[in-house]
């Protein structure tokens, strides 16, 4: 399996990577995400054998399909080692590895089923763990071959940065440095990374916003010199490897509800950089039976704007709105790209000209009305998609609605599913929300809808007391860069 960029040039030969060799870069040279030459197809037999297999079992056979050039019995041993019940299922679902994303359903109304499937029983608590604790054992594994090491930077406003610090904590030949806004994060945030005491972890709180963070990163990564000294690397959401962790729970999801291959499924997914959707969006692509993939998006509705009117246009960092489910707050959607050049037929000289644009002009449009820059938004629907916004007072509601009905508390990323995956429900096709957090995650304004606190899973009981250990900062680039140097010593 070979990938090319989605800017690659059409008629030169197109520069073909290896899964490795992707593994630990970014962006193509030429400023485009990698994919896949081809999508890999999934037949009818494959489906049945894979419908009882254990999670490990199925992401081995799902990720052989694209990490040709790993030996399957290190990629086997890797996923095994990864997809533990140790590491995924905390006490809800138990310790039973079968487990892992398990699906249950929320609620029926005739033929009408809406399920949720279970992402967040990972260490931090939220739907990243899943890719990214397999990526920490790739990168421990890849570097180890070429007796290489890694200085992995980042910023972070919760999330993302945790769920890398916890995947990459105690790796051999990996650094973690993250940069997080100071005191803007919740208390269990703050606890969550803060109290790693791993030697190869190393937390920074900026005096600034998280703006300020990202800004010291692009300075950081623009800065060829110290990047190549430094061995400076990312874990950000357009890492191919992660969007390809993430197909293997579509497959579980859709294998779990369904009993033979002739049934289709929907998934709603709770969107902001268009990572996790991207994966589902591949997972049909390979064949799976997916009927509809709705994109739920918050008040930040880039995403939900494209899937209405075929307009795609970016908010200025700033106008980034704060809202309550933060990991969807977003300006623009980096893995978009991803399916705008599928949408395209794989055009990679209109990608490169549209993401122009996106940088020139602020977006595109492929609306078809005179003027636009093309008429593809009137093939979306073969792709499945459509979309849907929920607010912040939706989202108090819907947790309030699912806690009364059901007895259930979800968290704020998941209600906003719910609240959109309702308005896209059809007969006879089960709905499935990917539930992206645990409530524990964002208290704050579980106890604003419900009056009271959302339990915590066994061992989080008090994480707020843990001694914590980190580098408070000015937004300074030389600052950042000394304290770099000075732990890696290179
Ligand atoms: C990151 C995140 C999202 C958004 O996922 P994308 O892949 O960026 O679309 C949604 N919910 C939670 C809880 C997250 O952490």
């Amino acid at each position: 399996m070979q990938y090319v960029s989605t800017r690659g040039q059409a008629g030169a030969q197109p520069e073909l990577q290896s899964f490795s060799q992707i593994l630990l870069g970014g962006l193509a040279p030429d400023g485009g995400l990698y994919l896949p030459q081809s999508y890999p197809q999934v037949s009818g037999a494959e489906l049945d054998a894979w419908r009882s297999l254990p999670y490990a079992a199925l992401a081995f056979e799902v990720l052989k399909k694209f990490a040709t050039d790993i030996p399957q019995a290190d990629l086997q041993a890797l996923t095994t080692k990864t997809y533990t019940a140790q590491v995924y299922c905390n006490a809800r679902v138990g310790e039973d590895a079968a487990q892992i994303t398990p699906v249950s359903v929320l609620e029926r109304e005739g033929d009408r089923t809406l399920m949720l499937q279970a992402l967040s029983n990972g260490p931090t608590l939220a739907f990243k763990d899943m890719a990214m604790q397999l990526l920490g054992n790739l990168f421990e594994y890849t570097l180890d071959k070429e007796h290489a090491e890694l200085n992995i930077f980042g910023a972070t406003s919760g999330d993302t940065g945790s769920a890398a610090e916890y995947a990459m904590r105690g790796k051999r030949g990996i650094r973690v440095f993250m940069l997080s806004p100071h005191g803007k994060m919740s208390a269990f945030q703050c606890a969550q990374m803060f109290s790693l005491q791993d030697p190869n972890i190393h937390n920074v709180a900026v005096r600034g916003v998280f703006d300020d963070c990202q800004d010291m990163v692009k300075a950081v990564s623009n800065d060829l010199h110290f990047k190549t000294r430094q061995k400076i690397g990312t874990v950000n959401s357009i890492n191919w490897a992660r969007v390809v962790a993430q197909v293997v729970y579509y497959f579980r999801g859709y294998l779990a509800t369904t009993t033979d291959n002739a049934q289709k499924v929907s998934f709603a997914v709770p969107s902001g950089n268009f990572g996790n959707i991207c994966a589902g969006h591949i997972a049909r692509m390979m064949g799976l039976p997916i009927d509809r993939l709705v994109v739920a998006t918050n008040e930040n509705d880039v995403l939900d704007e494209f899937f209405r009117t075929g307009v795609y246009r970016v908010r200025k960092s700033a106008e980034t709105l704060h809202t309550t489910s933060p990991s969807m707050d977003i300006s623009k959607a980096s893995n978009f790209e991803r399916f705008i050049f599928d949408l395209l037929c794989r055009d990679g000289d209109r990608v490169r000209a549209l993401f122009h644009k996106v940088e020139t002009a602020g977006g595109f449009d492929l609306s078809g009305k005179p003027g636009s820059d093309g008429d593809e938004f009137s093939r979306v629907g073969d792709f499945g998609f459509v979309s849907g916004k929920s607010v912040h007072v939706d989202r108090l509601a819907t947790i309030r609605d699912v806690h009364a009905r059901h007895g259930l508390i979800i968290d704020t990323h998941t209600a906003d599913g719910v609240k959109v995956a309702r308005e896209h429900m059809q007969s006879g096709v089960p709905m499935i929300v990917l539930e992206t957090a645990l409530p524990a995650k964002f208290n704050e304004t579980i106890r604003e809808a419900l009056g009271r606190d959302a339990e915590r899973p066994a061992g989080f009981d008090d994480i707020e007391s843990l001694p914590q250990r980190f580098e408070v900062m000015d937004a300074d680039v030389a600052n950042v860069k000394a304290f770099i140097l000075n732990h890696t010593g290179l």
